[in-house]
């Protein structure tokens, strides 16, 4: 752990949080280290998180009155920006109806037809209430039509916290390394083999070896939970090609990725289509929504047309639903993406410019919407082990110096940072300003 005071031995307002500490103190008696999920503590930079106290547009309020520029859009989901108007309103009039039914509602269809509309793989789909769900559902079901056990997962991916997935897995898991978690029975662990990202070579070489006994490869087409990597061309295609010679399924984990680098995802930017998909975050509009997809003939083998079991007390929900529609209503605006892109790249291209002009060595990888940042000095991070020759401490200190001046990023340099469409130019050019202090200054002390 880094302590703040080697962060710079900083003492302004916001670093002080005195009511965040207080309330952080607080939580710590009663919820496990404070919070209710691991990265959210800080452990890795150091620190004491804000306790947030409102959010709207682009920014963050805490506790102490701070008002921070936004780039985790709680991990996603808030592409809009915070408190959207059209999705409070669609909360509203829906919760005014009721909160929860448990018996089928129309929104749930309209919601469904949305996603079916968009992404061309998705005939029919099943909601859940998390990415997690949505990932292990998608992997039962390959596991189901197949009658096979096994499946292939990328090390530094991440799939949510079910017990297949936790091996060798990114985001939370890997920052506090535990990347394979304790308590993960020892057949599902046989049963996740491990490829390497960006190299079909690797999953060839578990096919030769398990060819018949692989039900699916599940990947994040574009990673998010190792930092971000972009598939190399041809690997996806090739993943297609595998998977169809050894017919087993390909599952996209577009949880992150959905609604995010496309309207339609990874599948709006790639001609490749997975048997499955699996979405979350913006397809909840900030409310606790997953889903998973297919072909209506793969789909139908889920209860109640079909023998594979799932089932959830508040899934659809109401509320859920409506701030879902409302969000990818909105996201059909023209020119949405086009400026999610024109900002992100104004961004990233800021970052680039400053980093150099500072001497620091900087790889940042981006695609519309979400980037992350790896201090190092390689030209290039496409491959997990690249990833992990980073250097955090800079990481820890960049991510101190930016909060000092206003900025929230990711608590961990293995989560990516997230814009939305409430990024202006005055952000992006806060944000600039911000990091070039950083870089001339906070970099330099100690490096
Ligand atoms: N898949 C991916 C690609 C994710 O990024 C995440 C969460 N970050 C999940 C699955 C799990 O989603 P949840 O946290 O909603 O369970």
């Amino acid at each position: 752990m880094i302590d703040l005071i080697e962060m710079g031995g900083k003492s302004s307002a916001s670093v002080a949080q005195l009511q965040s500490r207080s309330l952080f103190r607080q939580s710590q008696q009663f919820l496990v280290g404070g919070v209710n999920s691991p990265v959210r503590a800080y452990q890795t930079v150091g620190g004491i998180p804000p306790f947030i106290r409102s959010a709207t547009g682009a920014y963050l309020v805490d506790e102490d009155g701070t008002e921070y520029i936004d780039y985790v859009g709680s991990w996603g989901p808030m592409i809009l920006g915070h408190a959207h108007p059209s999705v409070v309103a669609a909360v509203q009039t829906a919760a005014a109806r009721g909160l929860s039914f448990g018996a089928p509602c129309q929104l749930e269809t309209l919601l469904a037809q949305q996603v079916c509309q968009r992404i061309p793989s998705i005939e029919k789909l099943r909601m859940v209430t998390s990415g997690t769900e949505a990932t292990m559902t998608a992997v039962r079901l390959a596991r189901g039509v197949t009658g096979r056990c096994k499946i292939i997962k990328f090390e530094g991916c991440y799939h949510g916290h079910a017990d297949s997935f936790l091996i060798k897995a990114g985001s939370g898991a890997l920052t506090l390394g535990v990347p394979s978690s304790v308590g993960v029975p020892e057949n599902c662990i046989a049963d996740t083999l491990i490829a390497q990202f960006n190299d079909l070579d690797s999953v060839l070489a578990l096919f030769a070896d398990h060819g018949t006994e692989i039900a699916a490869i599940i990947i994040e087409p574009i990673a998010g939970n190792m930092g971000l990597l972009l598939p190399r061309p041809g690997f996806i295609e090739g993943l297609r090609d595998i998977c169809d010679h050894y017919r087993s399924l390909l599952i996209f984990d577009e949880v992150m990725t959905g609604f995010r680098v496309s309207f339609q995802g990874f599948q709006g930017i790639s001609s490749v289509r997975p048997d499955l998909t699996t979405l979350g975050k913006i397809l909840g509009g900030g409310l606790p929504v997953g889903a998973v997809g297919g072909s209506a003939s793969l789909m139908e083998q889920l209860a109640p047309t079909g023998p594979v079991y799932q089932a959830g007390t508040l899934s659809g929900n109401p509320l859920a639903m409506a701030a879902g529609l409302a969000t990818l209503t909105a996201l059909e605006q023209p020119g949405c993406y086009d400026q999610l892109a024109e900002m992100t790249c104004q961004l990233i291209e800021g970052l680039r410019e400053r980093a150099r002009a500072s001497q620091i060595d900087l790889v940042v990888n981006y695609c519309c919407g979400m980037f992350a940042l790896f201090f190092t000095s390689r030209e290039e991070v496409s491959r997990f082990e690249e990833v992990l020759q980073s250097n955090n401490i800079l990481f820890a200190r960049f991510f101190h110096g930016m909060r000092q001046r206003g900025i929230y990023l990711a608590p961990s340099p293995y989560e990516v940072g997230f814009v939305s469409l409430s990024h202006h130019f005055l952000e992006i050019e806060r944000t600039l300003r911000a990091a070039e202090e950083v870089f001339a200054h906070d970099l330099q002390e100690k490096s």
